[in-house]
């Protein structure tokens, strides 16, 4: 029973495929409800769950426009009546050298990887504490620790995202929240399909990794049900390595 999610619903985003798609499935195969935002359209995490019997509705948004936050989130809410679970993984990644990093590109990264997650934060977390409970999982990233080569603005927002998670937590811990973060190591997903491609690099990742392997969007799965379920109930600011060892090297 404690990582049951029956009766819960969880707000998810960046579901149309990679990480969020597999969190979106795996919350639902614990028995929470979903609701799924992204800017391309998340119909195959539809169809994956409802033929499970599960319940999902989606909403496509460009999250990164602060302004429509507010409405989006109360059609959230709409769907199923309340929101339990905020999982903020949307996310992207511009690979450029740090001199050559655009303001467009800066811009983009921090508007979506960090000032969408804080304001749906906000918004999840009154609606939360209105409630008496809630959990929310921000997605960081092994550079939310380390420097990384060429996404300057990319670890920016994810170091920010850690510390951000930590913030909220110390403020909302007592009234029922529990506020954290997965970390995720290198997946196979689009955001690293650049990497995989070039294969001495994929290689070099590789061999770097203790587990001798890179991770599946299933890897996140488990801890992603345990962080929004009651088996998580006294962690509150932590930031969950699912790396296959990476930092521990
Ligand atoms: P992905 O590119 O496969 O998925 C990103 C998702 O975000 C997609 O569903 C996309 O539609 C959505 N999205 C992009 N821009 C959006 C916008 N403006 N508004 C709404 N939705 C938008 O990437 P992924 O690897 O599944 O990444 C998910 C999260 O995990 C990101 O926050 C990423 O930084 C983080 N992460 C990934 C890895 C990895 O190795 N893949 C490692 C660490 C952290």
């Amino acid at each position: 029973m404690l990582f049951d999610l029956t009766g819960k619903t969880a707000l998810i985003t960046g579901t149309s495929g990679g990480l969020g798609q597999a969190m979106a499935v795996g919350l639902a195969q614990a028995g929470a409800n979903i609701v799924a935002i992204s800017s391309s359209n998340s119909d195959h995490t539809v169809e994956l769950i409802r033929a499970n019997g599960g319940q999902i509705e989606q909403i496509s948004a460009d999250l990164s426009d602060a302004e429509g936050l507010n409405e989006v989130f109360a059609k959230s809410v709409g769907f199923f009546g309340q929101i339990d679970i905020l999982i903020n993984n949307a996310g992207i990644i511009r690979r450029t050298p740090a001199a050559l990093h655009s303001q467009q590109d800066w811009y983009d990264v921090i508007d979506l990887n960090l000032n969408s997650v804080f304001f749906l934060c906000q918004l999840a977390g009154t609606h939360m504490i209105e409630r008496g409970s809630g959990k929310i999982i921000n997605i960081a990233s092994m550079l939310s620790f380390q420097g990384g080569v060429n996404v300057p603005g990319y670890t920016a927002s994810k170091h920010a995202v850690a510390g951000l998670t930590k913030a909220l937590a110390n403020e909302w811990a007592g009234k029922g929240l529990q506020v954290n973060a997965i970390a995720p190591g290198y997946m196979e997903t689009n955001n690293t399909a650049p990497i995989i491609r070039d294969e001495k690099r994929y290689t070099s990742i590789t061999e770097r990794i203790p587990a001798g392997r890179w991770g599946t969007p299933e890897d996140l799965v488990g801890p992603a049900v345990f962080l929004a379920s009651k088996a998580s109930d006294y962690m509150n600011g932590h930031v969950l390595c699912v790396d296959g060892g990476w930092l521990a090297r």
